[in-house]
């Protein structure tokens, strides 16, 4: 069954549409079928993989207002690895109108149920705050992947991201889980970064991914290109980083699928 996985961060910067783009180019490379749902009125997730937010028909205001069938709205990447529902300034609107609907809390569940088993993987990039457009991504996602730097503060910022995820998920979502926590831009001459590490691992465990991706230039220098960077520059150190996260992510997944069946 399709695992859906909202990718959230309230703080910007932190590489949210950066992993949502190169790990599900990543995962659709080792033959995984995904969808990416661009879910920031900014569009960055979209353009990033080389569609035209300017020029695209449908976005996820269509699937989430008008309630336009998902086969309408969908479209493909440029290199037609993986399925992309876009978004562009109307999504500022969806998000204004969505207050008007019942059970507004949970359009993007509803949407995405018929389906959501034609995928392995299905990423929600969400905007940098917790608005209705976040929280309907949560509502709909079985686990929250959270990106994140390690800076000073990086820890405090992080515990109340859980916090809220919690609060949350109490009300719409009572499933819903970390699904992991990703150290990106990582510069491991930096020593507060690897301080800010190993308080990471300390407090949450496993759930920190073992892979960490580096700050790379390519991964910045990408979405100008319309691309994921492993279609870009695939011997970049970034292009590797997130196919070994891929591989991380498939590995983790069969461990839990295991765990249940034993
Ligand atoms: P968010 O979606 O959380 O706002 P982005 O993925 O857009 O964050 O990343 C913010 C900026 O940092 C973008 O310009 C992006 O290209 C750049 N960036 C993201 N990850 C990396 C990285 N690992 N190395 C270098 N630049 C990065
Ligand atoms: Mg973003």
């Amino acid at each position: 069954m399709g695992k859906v996985i909202a990718v959230a961060n309230q703080k910007g910067g932190v590489g949210k549409t950066t992993t949502c783009i190169n790990l599900a180019a990543s995962l659709a490379a080792t033959r995984r079928k995904v969808l990416l749902i661009d879910l920031d009125p900014q569009g960055n997730a979209t353009m990033g993989s080389g569609v035209d937010k300017y020029e695209v028909e449908n976005t996820a205001y269509e699937l989430l207002v008008e309630e336009k069938p998902f086969a309408d709205v969908v479209v493909k990447d440029t290199q037609g690895k993986y399925d992309l529902i876009a978004a562009n300034g109307d999504v500022t609107a969806a998000e204004i109108k969505l207050m008007e609907f019942f059970a507004r809390e949970v359009r993007l569940r509803n949407a995405l149920a018929p389906i959501r088993d034609q995928y392995d993987y299905i990423f929600i990039d969400c905007p940098p705050s917790l608005n209705m457009l976040t929280v309907n991504a949560m509502s709909a996602a079985d686990s929250v992947l959270v990106p994140m730097q390690c800076e000073y503060f990086a820890l405090e910022g992080l515990t109340a991201l859980i916090d809220t995820i919690g609060k949350l998920a109490s009300m719409v979502n009572p499933g819903l889980g970390i699904e992991g926590i990703l150290r990106t831009m990582y510069d491991p001459r930096n020593r507060l970064a690897n301080d800010v590490s190993d308080q990471l691992k300390q407090h949450f465990g496993e759930k920190v991914y073992r892979t960490v991706i580096p700050r790379n230039i390519r991964l910045a220098e990408a979405p100008s290109f319309g691309a994921p960077a492993m279609y870009y520059d695939k011997s970049s150190a970034g292009a590797k980083a997130y196919l070994a996260l891929a591989g991380e992510m498939i590995r983790r997944g069969e461990q839990t699928q295991a765990k249940k069946q034993a």
